[in-house]
């Protein structure tokens, strides 16, 4: 049988909860980093950690991040694998139910170009990360040349589209 190939990844990282062990949300990054090199993921790549805005209700800031990682798994068995590791990191049971989630991993590219799985609930590229500068500000970092595969243009354009600023309407 021919040996799986290696497939690279981009992937996008966020808490904005303490962790009661790792401390403060970009540690949480840190330390999830170690775990996906742990794992058996090699890390390749580790951007540097950004503050961003919350999104939605929350009043929490964010930490993000983003990191090149290198596995023979397929974004299916990834997902699962990223999966189990935000449970390990984000659930934390403190007598009341389940918190909220320490920890977000999401698969923003691969080397194997655009990709939708109905039976694992995958997309890839993630559908909203051209628009978030939160994704774009630390894939710049590790990932400026790589192209998404459904525009085309490669993390820099991208990252230049978002702070170029929209012509005023008429
Ligand atoms: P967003 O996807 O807008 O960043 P979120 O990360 O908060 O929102 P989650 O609740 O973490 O959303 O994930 C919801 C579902 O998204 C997961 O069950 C997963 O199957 C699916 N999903 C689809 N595409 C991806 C991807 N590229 N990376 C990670 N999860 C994905
Ligand atoms: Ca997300
Ligand atoms: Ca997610």
């Amino acid at each position: 049988m021919p040996a799986t190939a290696l497939h690279r990844y981009l992937i996008a990282l966020g808490s904005n909860v303490r962790h009661p062990r790792h401390g403060a949300p970009a540690q949480v990054l840190r330390a999830a980093a170690r775990a996906l090199d742990d794992a058996g993921l090699a890390l390749q790549a580790f951007s540097p950690i950004i503050a961003s805005a919350p999104l939605g209700p929350s009043r929490r800031r964010y930490a993000n991040a983003c990191a090149v990682i290198a596995t023979r798994l397929d974004p299916p068995q990834l997902l699962a694998q990223l999966q189990g590791l935000e449970h390990r990191f984000g659930r934390v049971r403190r007598g009341a139910p389940w918190r909220a989630r320490t920890l977000d991993l999401d698969i923003v590219l691969w080397s194997g170009g655009a990709l939708a799985d109905i039976h694992a609930n995958l997309v890839i590229p993630h559908p909203a990360f051209r628009q978030r500068p939160f994704v774009i500000g630390p894939a710049l970092h590790v990932a400026p040349d790589w192209r998404d595969p459904l525009t085309g243009l490669a993390t820099k354009h991208l990252a230049s589209r978002l702070t170029r600023r929209r012509p005023a309407p008429r």
